[in-house]
């Protein structure tokens, strides 16, 4: 079949019933309408409602249902649509693909480097009050919020609402990110000790 890639057997330890079928070649690009870039199959398998559904490199399960959107295949990536760096590294250097990966656009993006959703700052009592008692300045990200009294009957306590990390976000910890700012005479400093930095060219 044109187009296709061998794949891998679908190897698991949970129970597999009978009537599930592994698959043995596969498209070589795949992914759900709802996905930001195109990966590539491992493995795969045909289930009994006739779904075939594939386990991609990266360790997405892809096809099992709709929920993620329609299942699309492409025996090659339209150009300047990104492809999941993962699965085509992990593709070429299993031997899946003899293709280097050429001019296709390989995107991964650690989890951990990307700054927080929410302001680590948020619901701490990492702030400096303001005038009026009911705004504050977040001391990690250098918005200002408004405070509301937290924590229970034990450790009371004033801090910001959740919120967005602001510009002005402290550097992270190499080792910890931002995972566990304190402070340390007004300054950020991680859990470990190491200093979190305002951004060069931010105010506090
Ligand atoms: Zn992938
Ligand atoms: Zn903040
Ligand atoms: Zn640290």
């Amino acid at each position: 079949m044109p187009g296709t890639v061998d794949l891998l057997p679908p190897t698991t330890g949970s129970a597999v019933s009978l009537d599930v079928e592994p698959l043995t070649v596969g498209p070589r690009f795949l992914r759900t309408t709802g996905m930001s870039r195109w990966h590539r199959p491992r493995s795969g398998a045909r289930y009994p409602n006739g779904r075939d559904c594939y386990t991609a490199w990266c360790g997405y399960g892809i096809g099992g249902s709709d929920r993620a959107g329609t299942l699309l295949t492409a025996e090659d990536v339209p150009a300047g649509q990104l492809v999941c760096a993962t699965c085509e590294g992990r593709a070429i250097g299993a031997g899946q693909e003899e293709q280097p990966p050429g001019a296709r656009r390989l995107v991964f993006g650690p989890r951990e480097l990307r700054p927080p959703v929410n302001c680590p700052g948020s619901r701490r009592a990492l702030l400096v009050p303001l005038p009026g008692g009911t705004t504050a300045r977040c001391l990690v990200c250098g918005d200002t919020h408004p405070v509301r009294a937290m924590g229970g009957p034990y450790n009371p306590r004033i801090a910001i609402i959740q919120h967005p990390p602001g510009p002005a976000l402290v550097e992270p910890c190499p080792f910890h990110r931002w995972r566990q700012p304190a402070t340390d005479g007004g300054a950020v400093v991680c859990g470990c000790g190491r200093p979190m930095p305002i951004p060069e060219g931010e105010t506090p």
